[in-house]
C-alpha cells in the first residue's frame, strides 16, 4: 500500500561548517549529501551543463554555485535515477535579484544508473577510507573545469593555454593569481592543483548540508485562523508582535510616508495603524514564522511532491508550472530555500543583497532521463517579503 505522502515529516537541511583541511569530503567523489558555496560537486562529472545555460537570465553573466543536495529515493523514480542530484545556481549580482521573480536563479537535475562510469556499483568513495586525494576518475576526455567557478570551461589562457575559465569575465579574476604562474605553466604544463586552489572572491564560503526531519507540534497554528486573528488585532496586543511583523509594518510605514510626503508632514502611530489597517492580516507569513522558528537555522525544507511553504500570501505562487520540457511529465514541488542561507553565505545586507522570502524549486515527477546522462534545467520560483 503506498503511503500519503502528505502525512509525512518535512525533511530539513542545515548547513554544517567544515575545517579546511576537511573540505575535501564534500568533493563529488564521495556524493556528498549536499553541499553549498564554493565550487559544484558535479554528480556526472562529464557532461556538465554548458557555459550559455548557466547566464543569468537578467544581466546575461556567468551564475555562481548557490547550493546542491543529493536526492535520490523517490518512490516512483525510474532506475536511471539510482543517484540524483539538484544543483542551484544564483546571480551574484544583487541589482538582479526582483521581487517575486526568479530570473537570477537556475536549477539543475541530474541522475546516474547504479551502474555507471563514475561511482563504483556498491557507492561511492569513503572520505575516512580514501583520504584527500584528487579525484581518480577525472575524465581525460571531460569538460576542464573553470578555475574560478568550477563550472564546464571551453576557454585557455591564450598564454600557457594550461588555466581553464568559463569566461572572459572569470579570467580576469583569476589574472591576478595566474599571473604569477603563467609563464612556468606555460613551459611545463603545470598549475596550481584545482581543490586546493584558496577560496576566491566569486565563490560563496562552502558548507556541508546535514538532513533532519522536522517536529511539528500539534498545537503549532492555534490561533490563526481569520477570526481569531482578528480578535488578536482588536486587542491592540503589540507585545505579541515578532521581530519579523514589526520591520514589515515599519516598512509599511515608511512606504506611506513616502507616498505622501507633503501631504502630511507630522505622522504618528495613529497614522501607521491607520496605514497599515488596510493590509491583509498575513496568515502565510504567520505560519512560515512559527514553523521557522521551531528550526531557526533551516536552510532547505525538502519535501517531494510535498506542498511548500508559503512565505507569505500577500505575493502569487503558481498553483501549477510548465510541464518537463524534455517528457512533457507535470513538474512537481521538491524543495524550497530558506532565508537563514542569506545570512549563512553573507549576502544578508538589507537593501543590498541578493535576496529571498524562499526560492521554490519544481522538478519533473517522472525524474526522465536527461541525455547523455547530464543536467537538465528545472522550475523556479521566487517570493520576496515585500
Ligand atoms: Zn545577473
Ligand atoms: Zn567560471
Ligand atoms: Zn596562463
Ligand atoms: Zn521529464
Amino acid at each position: 500500500m503506498q503511503t500519503d505522502i502528505h502525512d509525512e515529516p518535512v525533511n530539513l537541511g542545515f548547513g554544517v561548517q567544515f575545517e579546511p583541511d576537511d573540505l575535501y569530503r564534500l568533493r563529488s567523489q564521495f556524493l556528498p549529501l549536499g553541499k553549498i558555496g564554493g565550487k559544484p560537486s558535479w554528480l556526472n562529472p562529464k557532461n556538465l551543463p554548458k557555459s550559455a545555460d548557466l547566464l543569468c537570465n537578467v544581466c546575461e553573466k556567468p551564475l555562481c554555485f548557490l547550493m546542491q543536495v543529493s536526492a535520490n529515493g523517490g518512490i516512483n523514480d525510474p532506475p536511471h535515477a539510482f543517484h540524483r542530484s539538484l544543483f542551484l545556481f544564483v546571480c551574484r549580482n544583487p541589482s538582479c535579484s526582483r521581487t517575486n521573480d526568479a530570473a537570477n536563479l537556475k536549477a539543475f537535475r541530474c541522475q546516474l544508473p547504479r551502474a555507471n562510469d563514475y561511482y563504483s556499483f556498491d557507492g561511492p568513495m569513503d572520505p575516512d577510507l580514501d583520504g584527500d586525494v584528487a579525484d581518480p576518475r577525472a575524465p581525460a576526455d571531460g569538460p576542464g573545469l573553470c578555475r574560478i567557478c568550477g563550472c564546464s570551461a571551453a576557454k585557455k589562457c591564450a598564454k600557457c593555454q594550461v588555466a581553464r575559465y568559463c569566461s572572459q569575465a572569470h579570467q580576469v579574476i583569476d589574472w591576478p593569481a595566474h599571473k604569477l604562474e603563467c609563464a612556468k605553466a606555460a613551459t611545463d604544463g603545470s598549475i596550481t592543483d584545482e581543490p586546493k586552489n584558496p577560496r576566491n572572491a566569486f565563490c560563496f564560503k562552502e558548507f556541508g548540508v546535514e538532513i533532519d526531519q522536522e517536529y511539528m507540534p500539534a498545537n503549532l497554528f492555534d490561533g490563526l485562523s481569520d477570526d481569531e486573528g482578528d480578535e488578536e488585532e482588536e486587542e491592540g496586543n503589540d507585545e505579541d508582535e515578532t521581530e519579523e511583523e514589526k520591520k514589515a509594518r515599519i516598512r509599511e510605514f515608511e512606504k506611506f510616508v513616502k507616498e505622501n510626503k507633503g501631504k502630511n508632514a507630522d505622522m504618528t502611530k495613529e497614522d501607521l495603524d491607520e496605514a497599515t489597517a488596510e493590509q491583509p492580516k498575513d496568515i502565510d507569513f504567520d505560519k512560515f514564522n512559527r514553523l521557522v522558528n521551531l528550526q531557526p537555522d533551516q536552510i532547505i525544507r525538502y519535501k517531494r511532491y510535498g506542498q511548500p511553504l508559503r512565505a507569505t500570501g500577500l505575493s502569487e505562487l503558481p498553483e501549477v508550472v510548465e510541464p518537463c520540457e524534455l517528457c512533457g511529465a507535470p513538474r512537481r514541488f521538491e524543495m524550497q530555500l530558506m532565508p537563514h542561507l542569506l545570512s549563512l553565505i553573507d549576502v544578508d545586507a538589507i537593501g543590498q543583497s541578493i535576496d529571498w522570502a524562499s526560492v521554490y524549486v519544481y522538478t519533473c515527477s517522472a525524474s526522465c532521463q536527461i541525455a547523455d546522462d547530464g543536467y537538465a534545467k528545472e522550475f523556479v520560483a521566487k517570493q520576496d517579503f515585500l
